[in-house]
C-alpha cells in the first residue's frame, strides 16, 4: 500500500515509521531483525531502507595500495523484500542518482515492481567521500527530479530506449527529500523550496525532511512550502542524539543547527549513556509537539539501533 494511502487511512492520526541502514556486507540480516522486532508493537505502516553509494577501498598488495570501488552496504531491495515478507509491512527502498546508471535504476525499479514494493524514496545522494561536490555518475541522473521523472515514466509504462508497455504500468508512490534548514548546496531556503516544488510537480507524492532539532524550523518550512503550493504530506524526520560527538558531527554533515539548550544538556553529560537519555528526552518533547500539531507521520532515523526509538515511541504513541 502507498505511503499516501496509509496517511489517508489514518484519518488525521499521527503514524509511526522509521528508517534502517543495511548491514555492512558479510554481516547477517538477523542484526536488522533484532532491531526491528522491538519496534513492531508501534505498528509502523512502512519502514524505509537506506541506500549507500559506492566508495573507494584500498587493498594492500605487497606494500602497494590497490584502489577499488565497492559498495559496503548493498542489498537495499533484498532487505525491503525480506522485511515486507517477514513482518507484513510496507517497505520503502531509497533509490539514488549517485552511483547508478539510468539502466541500473530501471532494473532496480523493475525488481521493486515484481516484489510488490509500492513506494520508493527518490534521492540524488551525496558526493563521494573523495569528491568535494556531487558529480553525476556517467549515464546516471544529475538531480533527484530527473530520477522522479524516470519513475513517473515507468508509472506510465514508458521504459528506457523507447520501450512502451502501457498495459503493465508500475504505480510507485514517490517520496522526496526536504530540508527545513535548506540543503547544504542550496544558495537559499527560498531557492531550495522552489526546487522542492519542482520535484513535487514532477511527481513526488510526499516529502520526508532532513533531521532537525528545533520544531520551529519544521513549522516555518511547512508554512513556506504551503505558501508556494507544495500541498503533499511533509513528514518530519527525527533523530535522537546518541553520543557526545554528535554535537560536532551532525552540523557539518547535515548543515543543521542545534538548539543551545540541547547543546548545554549534552555538554554536562558524564558519559554517552547520559547523552543517550538527553537525546531520548529531547526527541520525546519534539515528537509530542509535532504530534499535537497533527503531523501525518513521525519518521525516526534509527541508524540501526532501536532501544532509543522504542523509548521515544513508548512515550509518544
Ligand atoms: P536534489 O533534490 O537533487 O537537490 C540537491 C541540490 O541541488 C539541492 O541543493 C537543490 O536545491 C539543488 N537542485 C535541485 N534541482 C536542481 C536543478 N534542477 N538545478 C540546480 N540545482 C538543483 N543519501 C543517501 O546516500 N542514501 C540515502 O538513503 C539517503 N536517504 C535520505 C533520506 C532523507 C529523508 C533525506 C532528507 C536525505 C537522504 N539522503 C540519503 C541524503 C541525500 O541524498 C542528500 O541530502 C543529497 O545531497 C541531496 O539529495 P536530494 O534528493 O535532496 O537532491
Amino acid at each position: 500500500m502507498k505511503v499516501t494511502d496509509h496517511i489517508k487511512k489514518a484519518n488525521g492520526n499521527t503514524l509511526f515509521s522509521f528508517e534502517i541502514i543495511p548491514p555492512v556486507k558479510g554481516r547477517s540480516i538477523q542484526e536488522l531483525y533484532n532491531n526491528i522486532d522491538p519496534l513492531m508493537e508501534f505498528e509502523p505502516p512502512f519502514i524505509d531502507v537506506t541506500t549507500s553509494r559506492e566508495e573507494y577501498v584500498y587493498i594492500d598488495r605487497d606494500g602497494l595500495l590497490d584502489k577499488k570501488l565497492t559498495r559496503m552496504r548493498p542489498g537495499t531491495v533484498g532487505i525491503c523484500a525480506s522485511i515486507k515478507h517477514k513482518y507484513d509491512v510496507d517497505t520503502v527502498p531509497h533509490v539514488l542518482c549517485g552511483g547508478f546508471t539510468k539502466e541500473e535504476t530501471e532494473y532496480l525499479l523493475v525488481d521493486c515492481h515484481y516484489l510488490g514494493i509500492d513506494n520508493v524514496m527518490a534521492l540524488r545522494g551525496d558526493a563521494m567521500k573523495e569528491e568535494k561536490y556531487f558529480e553525476p555518475t556517467k549515464g546516471g541522473h544529475p538531480y533527484a527530479i530527473d530520477l522522479i521523472r524516470q519513475i513517473q515514466n515507468l508509472n506510465c509504462g514508458e521504459y528506457l530506449h523507447e520501450v512502451v508497455e502501457t498495459d503493465h504500468c508500475a504505480d510507485f508512490c514517490i517520496g522526496a527529500a526536504g530540508y527545513p534548514e535548506k540543503h547544504l548546496e542550496a544558495p537559499s531556503l527560498k531557492t531550495d523550496l522552489k526546487r522542492l516544488k519542482e520535484k513535487v510537480d514532477a511527481g513526488a507524492d510526499y516529502v520526508v525532511t532532513q533531521m532537525f532539532f528545533d520544531n520551529k524550523k519544521y513549522f516555518e518550512f511547512v508554512k513556506q512550502a504551503r505558501a508556494i503550493g507544495i500541498d503533499v504530506p511533509i513528514i518530519p524526520g527525527i533523530k535522537p542524539i546518541a553520543v557526545k560527538r554528535h554535537l560536532q558531527l551532525l552540523p557539518p554533515i547535515f548543515r543543521i543547527d542545534l538548539p543551545q539548550d540541547l547543546i548545554d544538556a549534552v555538554e554536562v553529560c558524564k558519559d554517552n549513556k547520559a547523552v543517550r537519555i538527553v537525546g531520548i528526552e529531547w526527541a520525546i518533547e519534539q515528537s509530542k509537539e509535532l504530534k499535537a500539531a497533527g503531523v501525518p507521520v513521525l519518521h525516526y532515523y534509527s541508524m540501526g539501533k532501536s532501544d532509543n526509538i522504542k523509548a521515544i515511541a513508548e512515550a509518544v504513541f
